[in-house]
């Protein structure tokens, strides 16, 4: 077993990674690791991150990789955020750990999860520290895309770039670590298109996969204009109910320990200089189940582009896997009752309502607008 087992599918990737682990000459102070969604960026640069530290070069076993893998090395920072966009002073303290030097590993490593979600502001400041690193300094990046950020961070990184694994080998891997049932691995894996993190969720949580059946529901149920306005605002509450279950428990524990932390937990009133400390942690947190929420109409969304890509190949005749192989029958039903047309134009639709969500259109017109969009238009 090796730090590098997780990456599944990514030997090109890799190899340069493990290179500069092994050869001190091809090591490079900066990287910047790309790949979509659930490819496993992350992962990757913890990895790195761990067999950098390990004096065997990422056994997995030694406390050097456990430490790093989790997050806890003395010499590994990682900034990951969950917020929309990564705030200049978590830079600022970034950088200033940068120029410290290693206090037991061989590296400093400073990994940034979403390099993509800085703003030209701050990525000036990451810049300079990039440009004239300390000598046992190594910057890992990751974003989805090198184009997500700035070319000037870009040109000084080298560039590692993570691809789309196959459903495959994702299924294996469920089986191999999680030990998910070979059907079920396989059915999670080309529903979450590879997408690791989605696929794992998936195999282990029954309510998960049940909420994932009921958004593709839309697109076979929606009849009426009136089935259309109830099924948006079904989608809008079951995104708030995730942001609430996965976001309220961590919200109290936050408070709690800021409180504490300030002297102020017996209960009595907060003493007003103590105030704003509270209210900039209630405003992290409301931002935070923003982007929860984001995130899961952003996937359902992906959901339901797949499953017209799905009716798009049986109308086409197209022999290739369905990613929602267990939902065959309805999609030969709806690939029956519509044109091919009708499915470019919900694709489309989708498509629209993506881009409504990300410029910040009130979600439940935008999901509205696409709900009354996806209902077939000829005659059934
Ligand atoms: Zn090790």
């Amino acid at each position: 077993m090796t730090v590098w087992d997780d990456l599944v599918g990514q030997a090109d990737a890799v190899a340069p990674l493990r290179k500069a682990v092994e050869q001190s000459q091809a090591m490079t102070h900066a990287w910047l690791v790309t790949g979509p969604p659930g490819s496993g960026r992350s992962v990757a640069g913890r990895a790195f991150a761990a067999a950098l530290q390990c004096v065997q070069g990422g056994c997995g076993d030694c406390h050097a990789c456990v430490t790093a893998l989790s997050g806890a090395h003395a010499d590994v920072t990682v900034l990951a955020t969950e917020k929309v966009t990564i705030g200049i002073d978590e830079v600022r303290d970034l950088i200033a750990t940068a120029q410290t030097s290693p206090s037991e590993g061989r590296w400093r490593v400073m990994l940034v999860e979403d390099a993509d979600r800085m703003t030209e502001r701050t990525s000036n400041l990451l810049l300079k520290s990039i440009e004239e690193p300390p000598a046992r300094t190594v910057w890992v990046l990751c974003a989805p895309s090198a184009e997500d950020v700035m070319v000037t961070i870009r040109s000084r990184a080298r560039h590692v770039s993570l691809r789309v694994p196959d459903p495959e080998d994702v299924a294996q891997l469920l089986v191999d670590r999680d030990g998910v049932d070979p059907v079920v691995a396989r059915e999670c894996a080309y529903a979450a298109q590879s997408h690791i993190g989605v696929a794992r969720r998936l195999a282990r949580d029954a309510d998960a996969r049940a909420r994932r059946a009921q958004v593709l529901a839309l697109a076979t149920e929606i009849r009426g204009v009136g089935d259309a306005v109830l099924a948006a605002a079904d989608l809008v509450k079951v995104a708030e109910e995730d942001a609430a279950a996965a976001t309220e428990e961590r919200n109290v524990e936050e408070r709690n320990e800021l409180l504490r932390m300030l002297g102020a937990d017996d209960g009595g009133r907060l003493p007003p200089a103590l105030r704003s400390q509270v209210k900039q942690l209630e405003e992290d947190q409301k931002r935070r189940a923003t982007r929860h929420k984001r995130d899961v109409f952003d996937r359902a969304i992906v959901d339901l582009l797949s499953l017209y890509r799905d009716v798009s190949c049986v109308q086409v005749g197209a022999e290739v896997p369905l990613v929602n192989e267990s939902h065959r029958g309805h999609i030969e039903k709806l690939a029956e009752r519509t044109t091919l047309a009708d499915t470019m134009r919900c694709l489309d639709a989708l498509a629209l309502t993506r881009e409504r969500l990300a410029g910040n259109v009130a979600p439940l017109l935008a999901l509205e607008a696409m709900a009354l969009a996806l209902r077939p238009r000829t005659a059934a």
